[in-house]
């Protein structure tokens, strides 16, 4: 077995892999300030940090598609 080696949460947010870390303060204490679908069958979110104030807009894929 064998164990794979953790990124820290700067690396993550850096690397885009993870959606819920504010990439201006690194909190991960993001509230969902609108959800909205695209024409293309996607959402788009746009989230908000609670302890800086920047704005994220992530866009997810439906998974019934
Ligand atoms: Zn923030």
């Amino acid at each position: 077995m064998t164990a794979k080696p953790r990124k820290t949460l700067g690396e993550m947010a850096a690397a885009g892999d993870v959606g819920l870390v504010c990439r201006a303060c690194g909190c991960r204490d993001l509230r969902v300030y609108y959800t909205r679908g695209t024409k293309d069958g996607r959402v788009r979110r746009v989230r908000k940090c609670r302890h800086c104030g920047a704005e994220k807009t992530t866009f997810e894929a439906d998974a019934f598609h």
